[in-house]
């Protein structure tokens, strides 16, 4: 390439807003810079903090640049020849000595469908279901929720149509201002500014409330709840609405032609709430009940009111009921099928939204048909040539879990489940008793120091394919010259192993364009979408037939449930499973920064982002600050049942009194290794938004 070389248009790799930007390759192969793109379809030219520093870590001197192959404690070098025939005899091996079944597989948000699609054709090749990605570790609550009561696992409207219609955004355990910048100012910050109103359901302060912090205060509320109560929270809201339409069925407060014609179960959630308490679930929740009240007035009085769910809601033992009564309120009171309204997950990485779309999930192949539903599993046979196991495979977690029992080798592809897994050091232990393991990343990680081939990827810069966004937009991503020789793009890494472990017909492909054309063949919302037909805009799914414009909302006339239906289910509290005791007196709550990304294996090499935030803190109440004897900036211990990091300590009003909060960023001091190893029991989404903890202070730094 020369420096004149026309830059490519391609999307940023980190969060799900999808944002496109340009790259420049210059001279040399390593000079990849970032140049913005004015016309890009989400945003317009604008980008974030990550965005415009994410061409920093494509030529950063820890790149892993050649095949390693463990030999006792260490590594050496070794030929692609010689890591290919380990992996695939170490799997087949493993096949011979258990079963299939003995094989997990991680598929990687990071990386795009066309690879992701080639993953989970391979485990299934080899005949297991247990392929996942870590959509299970943010929003599997979220997407059974959705899929189960509504039809998809996915945005119900788009960015845009939020931003024009929408009179009322309702953002509960989502924090936009840092997770997706871009969204915020561009779209829901302008709605707020056009007259919305919103309310904010968190536990901690953020950007988020900060960026809605507006003159008139009557269009911003923070309800500022104690972690873990979010249904009683929501059930002060729903019965607050049916109360008042009881007292006066012409207001408005419900939809009663709605539930009428488009839902079913609503005489179930009044039964639930029949013996509500309110009083006493303000008082759980730490708040006043007459703000819970002002809210859900708000809500139910907005002619197009949105709601938007994070991980404040999914990463709970009850992600799935907490999820369901979000879509309780959206259906009675109509707030679905229209632009401007829905239940909207904020999806946190570039490729969750496409990497779940694609099938890399235990339960599901391509486009959400079940794997059990013998009619949808025989049509994608048909275009694959073999036999599809029927039974759902394990979960990520579950792998974890399993790992040294029922688990003896690992495939893992741009994934760090060390860091991103609960209960670190478990996970750690687990990985030890694994018979085999390989890992294909762009750099050293706390996972691929327990593989027995690390395969030398390349970076999102580098690569084609697309990806799809939060609202369902799949796009297209354009990559500039490799910057390591030996390095492989993770779809030829794939292709090469399939072949040689089965067949090159079923795995080998003439370029990444091709597998997007088989993926299409079997994936019936991306039917309707081809490479020049995304063009540059992209399409959102669904999009059935060549010709489809794609569907910025879902469900106008009816839900894609099995009779259409929206279906209504009343839910009750269920506590955390660890509550705060004398021995771990603190309720502690995790989330993350804007300036990192999830386990830091980038974001933590980008001088530009790590400069922001070098290190990790606590944020601790100044009452529990006082109680405790911590000055603002002083290190302290921060343990639970799990083990304990060492940290600073912010004193702040940003969290509630009896609650702490910090991250899972930095791997000296990672919140994993304190979070609690419990799971959703249907999603089997880990509990990562509450535990009980205790500080020590007095710490050395
Ligand atoms: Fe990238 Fe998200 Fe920032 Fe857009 S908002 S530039 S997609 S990190």
């Amino acid at each position: 390439a020369s420096e004149q070389s026309e830059p490519v248009k391609t999307i940023c790799p980190y969060c799900g807003v999808g944002c496109g930007i340009k790259v420049q390759q210059g001279d040399q192969p390593g000079d990849v810079r970032f140049m913005p793109w004015g016309e890009a379809p989400v945003n317009e030219g604008r980008i974030c903090i990550k965005g415009g520093a994410a061409t920093e870590v494509v030529d950063h001197e820890d790149r892993l640049t050649e095949p390693l192959i463990r030999e006792g404690d260490e590594f050496r070098e070794a030929s692609w020849e010689e890591a290919y025939d380990r992996i695939t005899e170490e799997m087949e091996r493993i096949s011979e000595a258990y079963q299939p079944d003995a094989m997990g597989f991680f598929g990687s948000s990071k990386v795009m469908n066309e690879e992701n699609y080639l993953l989970q054709k391979l485990a299934r090749r080899y005949g297991t279901n247990n392929i996942d990605n870590c959509t299970r570790m943010c929003h599997a609550s979220t997407v059974w929720a959705l899929r189960t009561s509504l039809g998809a696992g996915a945005m119900t409207n788009s960015m845009r149509d939020l931003r024009e219609e929408a009179d009322l955004l309702w953002i509960q355990g989502a924090n936009p201002g840092e997770q997706h910048p871009i969204a915020n100012s561009q779209y829901f910050r302008q709605a707020v500014l056009e007259g919305a109103t919103v309310i904010q359901v968190d536990p901690h302060a953020n950007k988020t409330t900060r960026s809605f912090e507006i003159e008139d205060t009557d269009r911003h509320q923070h309800l500022q709840l104690n972690p873990g109560t979010d249904i009683p929270l929501l059930n002060i809201v729903l019965t607050t609405i049916l109360e008042k339409h009881e007292d006066d069925p012409d207001a408005g407060w419900i939809d009663e032609e709605f539930i009428a014609e488009r839902t079913e179960g609503f005489d179930d959630l009044k039964e639930t709430l029949a013996e509500f308490d309110k009083e006493e679930a303000a008082e759980q929740c730490g708040i006043p009940l007459e703000e819970i009240e002002r809210a859900a007035e708000k809500y139910a009085k907005a002619d197009n009111a949105a709601i938007f769910t994070g991980m404040g809601m999914s990463q709970h033992a009850c992600g799935v009921d907490n999820v369901q009564n979000e879509i309780n309120l959206a259906l009675i009171t109509g707030n679905l099928g229209r632009a401007g309204t829905g239940v909207n997950p904020l999806r946190g990485q570039n490729n969750v939204q496409g990497t779940c779309d694609v099938g890399a999930m235990p339960n599901v192949l391509p486009g959400y048909q079940l794997v059990d539903d013998d009619e949808a599993r025989e049509s994608v046979e048909d275009v694959w040539g073999f036999e599809i196991p029927p039974e759902p495979g394990l979960t990520n977690v579950e792998i974890s879990n399993a790992a040294g029992s029922s688990i003896h080798g690992l495939y893992i592809m741009g994934e760090n489940p060390v860091m991103s897994e609960p209960d670190a050091n478990e996970v750690r232990e687990r990985f030890e008793e694994l018979e085999f393991m390989v890992v294909q990343d762009i750099f050293m990680t706390e996972t691929a120091e327990f593989a027995d081939v690390i395969l030398p990827a390349t970076t999102w810069a580098e690569r084609s394919g697309t990806v799809t966004n939060t609202d369902r937009r799949v796009q297209r991503m354009r990559g500039v010259d490799k910057v390591h020789e030996n390095t492989k793009h993770d779809l030829e890494i794939l292709m090469e192993i399939g072949s040689r472990l089965f067949d090159e017909e079923t795995f080998r492909f003439e370029d990444v364009e091709a597998v997007f054309e088989e993926l299409r063949q079997v994936c019936p919302s991306y039917y309707g979408m081809t490479y020049e037909l995304l063009g540059e805009e992209g399409l959102h799914w669904p999009c059935y037939e060549i010709g489809d414009e794609g569907d910025p909302f879902l469900y106008e006339d009816s839900f894609d449930t099995e009779n259409g239906l929206g279906q209504i289910e009343g839910v009750v509290h269920q506590p955390p499973a660890e509550v705060p005791d004398d021995e771990y007196p603190l309720t502690l709550t995790t989330a993350r920064l804007e300036e990192h990304y999830n386990t830091g294996t980038m974001s933590r090499r980008s001088p530009t982002l790590n400069r922001q935030h070098p290190e990790n803190f606590v944020d601790v109440h100044p009452n529990d600050a006082e109680r405790y004897g911590i000055e603002d900036g002083e290190y302290v211990t921060l343990k639970s049942r799990r083990g304990e990091i060492t940290l600073k300590a912010q004193v702040t009003t940003d969290i509630k009194e009896g609650s702490v909060w910090t991250t899972p960023h930095f791997a000296e001091a990672s919140a994993n290794v304190l979070t609690n190893n419990v799971l959703d029991e249907r999603a089997k989404i880990p509990e990562y938004k509450t535990a009980a903890a205790e500080i020590d202070v007095g710490i050395e730094p």
